[in-house]
């Protein structure tokens, strides 16, 4: 079927080998993942296949393990080593999956249709675009590197997002060393060559410095002696702190371990425009300063994709910055489609919106009051709802029901406890101030992708059996828990073998056993016993031969 696109009236080849739902009651129902990162793979890997007809559009045909990117860098792990092909994933899947190396451009939840176009362009009218469509679609694009509008960074600073991201910077950081060898030019322009910068004081950032800092002093400076000392690296942060996302004491011990280690960190810099070989900054006590350098990673911060942009807009969604989901990760307005990861943030509904129905479920007696075993026989019900309400009653230490009534009332404590609709809505009142977003994680995105699964997993048992477990709900069709995140614990690895390791219960240890932690738990979250031999065999070899500086 060729159709005239609404987008600048291109032909597109539509891909459609099925009729409308209606007409095939038994046909399977199709699902379309965009995306082959953390969200999109960790969804396919736990979907029921035998389902779905299910169809998966990325531009890239490899799932990507981006918590080792850093490492990449710097040649401690070789690229291979952290991609797996999404066709062998696929592969030992059941059931009928298609793959498309193409990107969407374009979403019509509407008709049900996506835009897509093919980065290689093998399509008969050679535009490589065609039309799918879907019944199910789950987003899971993850987000782009955010430059603040900062002029010169696109053209002059490497991000660090991508596998091809992470081997353009190991290149980069070579041809510096070898620039700075050349003879017959000056030591102020080889210091500006060796000078490497890094904005932006997050994870990524920090893991980056740390892991050049080795590079440089295990290995570099024994291959280039003469140049060793002009070497400098800076970290820029718009803060006052770095890490800052960390508990306190791993910050304080990440600031001190860089000065130590020479690495020059510039907390309250708010870099104002970048140069070719210089970067300009501000800094409210000192003004601006131009700062020579060689190369730069602009690491400060993700946004949201165009094309999600565009779609938010035609949603309602136009004046939010990221795309918004139910807690069901559903998007709201816009049937059937859902959306996992770094592209979309779930927006808790409030406690304080649905008071007075909460009130009117648990009020099974209808007196106008709530009892203490009223409230208990709901509350569970509500802290699945509404995650914040165990939340609030943790940080204020409360054990049960009892100490959260007896907070609320104060002063004006009561012998047997019913609750009146205002006192019960005073109780609430401050709950929802614990509403947290989650952070853009790879175990925020892959948690989603396998709740995602297992409610599409269930969904044709579920519509057979419309009767959830969760009974205080939005009014409408809730037939599963909502998505509940589980914090597993966080590394920051700061280079020189040490670690800092922030697990659940507030448990911190820095050094070298949280390394250790840290390298088994990263050979354990590989997708395949591929990639985990290469990553084992990778930090073998570079413990006993160095890293590889050729390039
Ligand atoms: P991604 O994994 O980014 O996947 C997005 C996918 O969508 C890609 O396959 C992409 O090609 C595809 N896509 C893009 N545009 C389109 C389009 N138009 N149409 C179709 N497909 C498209 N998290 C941790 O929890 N721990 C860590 O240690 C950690 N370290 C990190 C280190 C680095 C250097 C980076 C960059 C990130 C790190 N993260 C870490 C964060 C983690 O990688 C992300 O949160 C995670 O990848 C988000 O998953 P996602 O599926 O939303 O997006
Ligand atoms: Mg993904
Ligand atoms: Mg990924
Ligand atoms: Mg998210
Ligand atoms: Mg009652």
């Amino acid at each position: 079927v060729v159709l005239s696109a609404a987008s600048g009236g291109a032909s597109l080849v539509a891909y459609a080998d099925s009729k409308p739902a209606d007409e095939n009651p038994t046909r399977k129902k199709k699902v379309v993942v965009l995306g082959t990162g953390w969200g999109g793979t960790t969804f396919l890997r736990n979907l029921d296949s035998s389902q779905y007809d299910v169809q998966v559009i990325s531009p890239r045909n490899y799932f990507a393990f981006t918590p080792l990117l850093p490492s990449v860098t710097c040649g401690t792990v070789e690229p291979r080593s952290i991609v797996e092909p999404i066709r062998r994933i696929l592969e030992k899947k059941k059931g009928n999956i298609k793959f498309w190396e193409a990107e969407c451009f374009k979403v019509d939840p509407k008709n049900k249709k996506l835009y897509c176009r093919s980065n290689i362009g093998t399509n008969l009218d050679g535009t490589g675009e065609f039309l799918v469509d879907y019944d199910y679609l789950v987003v899971a694009v993850g987000a782009r590197s955010n430059t603040f509008n900062t002029p010169g960074v696109v053209e002059h600073c490497h991000f660090l997002k991508e596998v091809e991201d992470a081997q353009r910077i190991r290149r980069s950081v070579m041809d510096c060393f070898e620039q700075a060898s050349l003879p017959n030019i000056s030591d102020e322009e080889r210091r500006r060559k060796l000078h490497f910068v890094i904005v932006g004081g997050g994870p990524t950032g920090v893991e980056f410095a740390a892991e050049l800092h080795d590079f440089v002093s295990e290995d570099l400076s024994r291959l280039y002696p003469a140049i060793k000392d002009l070497v400098n690296i800076s970290l820029i942060e718009a803060g006052e702190h770095i890490l800052t996302m960390f508990d306190k004491r791993i910050t304080e011990f990440a600031e001190h371990k860089f000065q130590r280690d020479g690495i020059d960190v510039k907390t309250g810099y708010k870099v104002v425009a970048v140069g070719p070989d210089s970067i300009k900054m501000q800094k409210s006590a000192v003004g601006e300063v131009q700062v020579p350098y060689g190369m730069a990673v602009w690491s400060t911060g993700i946004g949201t994709r165009p094309f999600i942009s565009e779609f938010m807009k035609q949603i309602g969604q136009g004046s939010r910055r990221v795309l918004a989901t139910d807690e069901w990760l559903r998007v709201p307005e816009c049937e059937d489609v859902y959306a996992v990861g770094d592209c979309a943030t779930i927006n808790q509904r409030k406690v304080m919106e649905d008071v007075s129905a909460i009130f009117k479920v648990a009020d099974k007696d209808n007196s106008g009051t709530l009892t203490i075993k009223e409230i208990q026989d709901v509350l569970d019900d509500i802290c699945v709802r509404y995650p914040q309400v165990e939340l609030y009653m943790k940080s204020k230490q409360m054990s049960d029901i009892r100490a959260f009534i007896a907070d609320a009332q104060g002063d004006e404590k009561k012998e047997s406890i019913e609750l009146s609709i205002e006192e019960f809505k005073k109780a609430l009142a401050n709950v929802d101030s614990q509403v947290k977003f989650l952070p853009a994680t790879a175990q925020v995105a892959s948690q989603q992708g396998e709740y995602l699964a297992r409610c599409f997993n269930k969904m044709k048992e579920a519509e057979e059996h419309p009767k959830g477990p969760v009974r205080i709900r939005e009014p409408g069709r809730h037939r599963f828990r909502p998505f509940r995140y589980q914090h597993l614990g966080q590394f920051a690895p700061l280079g020189g073998e040490q670690t800092a390791a922030q697990l659940p219960g507030d448990w911190i240890s820095i050094g070298q056993s949280s390394q250790w932690l840290w390298y088994s738990v990263y050979a354990s979250k590989q997708v395949s016993w591929r990639t985990r031999m290469l990553v084992v065999t990778d930090w073998m070899r570079c413990f006993i031969f160095g890293r590889d500086s050729s390039c």
